[in-house]
């Protein structure tokens, strides 16, 4: 049945499943929705993605381990949120913190809402005794922390809880061009091989505050981070 609404809306309410008998499945799909709470039972079985990280600073390597829960599964409104995080490594200098960290995050991810803030409050932990350069990536991790806040980032960009890229496809283009023209000029000086010569970055780049890759090069009079397209100019 169709009804014209002529007036203003100034209240509105759902029904429920289970007052109306006759609900078809397909109504259902745009009407219950079921959010990640401290309440959400654990499914028996959940999916899940695990991550390795090898601090330098560090005999073994850790093993980061998110699993996700799929919500409102079937309808409209389908999810995957995390739901849960463990850390495993033969390393036990780590342990005590590893676990409380661990059990924080998950109660964290369980509450629901918003949990993206944890990658920033992660990532922002110095280590006192000096963070390291990531093998592989060359980013500079101020902490193992930090590294696990990496990863929890990684993670929630899989699941479109944070942006794939800060920057558009427009800046990405021109920072393409000055990597390149960068590159081609420190090739010119010495031969190069080293790490970050490797990862396309001139070896006389400096670290990056922002997202600490070492990718900093002067362009037009303004340090420019060729990775994020972080901006400095003075
Ligand atoms: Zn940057």
């Amino acid at each position: 049945m169709m009804k014209e609404i002529t007036q203003n809306i100034s209240a509105a309410k759902v029904k429920s499943p289970d007052s109306d008998a006759t609900l078809t499945a397909e109504s259902a799909n745009n009407k219950v929705m079921v959010n990640l709470t401290e309440k959400t039972k654990r499914p028996e079985m959940l999916v899940g993605s695990t991550y390795k990280i090898k601090p330098p600073i560090s005999d073994h390597a850790l093993y980061i381990t998110i699993n996700d829960i799929l919500l409102n599964q079937g309808t409209t409104q389908e999810v995957r949120r995390p739901f849960e995080i463990f850390v495993n490594s033969k390393n036990m200098e780590f342990y005590s913190w590893v676990v409380a960290l661990t059990r924080v995050i998950s109660a964290v991810f369980r509450k629901g809402g918003d949990c993206t803030f944890l990658v920033e409050e992660l990532k922002a932990v110095f280590d006192p005794k000096g963070g390291y350069y990531q093998p592989g990536t060359g980013i500079f991790m101020p902490s193992v922390v930090a590294d696990i806040g990496h990863v929890i980032e990684t993670h929630l960009k899989t699941l479109d809880m944070l942006p794939k890229s800060e920057i558009d496809a427009h800046q990405q283009a021109f920072l393409k061009q000055k990597q390149q023209a960068a590159m081609a000029e420190d090739t010119n000086k010495t031969v190069s091989k080293s790490e970050n010569h490797q990862l396309n970055f001139p070896d006389t780049a400096s670290n990056c505050k922002k997202c600490y890759q070492k990718s900093v090069v002067l362009l037009d009079g303004c340090s420019t981070c060729l990775n994020c397209g972080d901006s400095k100019c003075g």
